[in-house]
């Protein structure tokens, strides 16, 4: 559950307010947000994901923390504030989570063969690969 927006942190770019899906956030006058419906949210880290100056903390429950039971200063000083975000990673310099994600097999997998490595296609068929251009190899997309 959000938790913590760190004022000292936030430059104001509304981004939490927008990815937030349940509309957890108002904007404060100063342009800071303010979690204004704790109860609403869901614990999904998008705001915290978001984030990129690291300024929020989102707890790992569903419930608030007791009254004075999480402590800015802390967070910030052993690194919880915005380690969701660090951990998936997301932000300039770290690598993308989805780079080291280690799952189960594809089946098939094993059969998949690099276009390159292909048997050139019959004459007088269609080929329906977009050819492979030199020094273009896709970028995942920086958050
Ligand atoms: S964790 Fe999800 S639901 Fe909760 S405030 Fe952040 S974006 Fe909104
Ligand atoms: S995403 Fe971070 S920097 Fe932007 S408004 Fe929200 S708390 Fe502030």
């Amino acid at each position: 559950m959000i938790e913590v927006v760190s004022a000292e942190r936030c430059i104001a770019c509304d981004k939490c307010v927008l990815a937030c899906p349940t509309n957890v956030f108002d904007t404060g006058a100063d342009g800071v947000p303010v979690i204004a419906r704790q109860d609403d949210c869901q614990t999904c880290f998008m705001c915290e994901a978001y984030c990129p100056v690291d300024a929020l903390f989102v707890a790992p429950t569903t419930h608030p923390a007791a009254p004075g039971g999480l402590d800015e200063t802390e967070l910030a000083a052993d690194g919880r504030l915005g380690s969701y975000r660090a951990h998936i990673g997301w932000g300039r310099g770290r690598t993308p989570g989805a780079r080291l994600a280690v799952g189960p097999e594809l089946p098939g997998a094993a059969r998949m063969v690099a276009p390159s490595a292909q048997e050139p296609e019959p004459a007088g068929t269609t080929s329906t690969t977009a050819p492979a251009q030199a020094g273009t190899a896709r970028k995942a997309p920086t958050p």
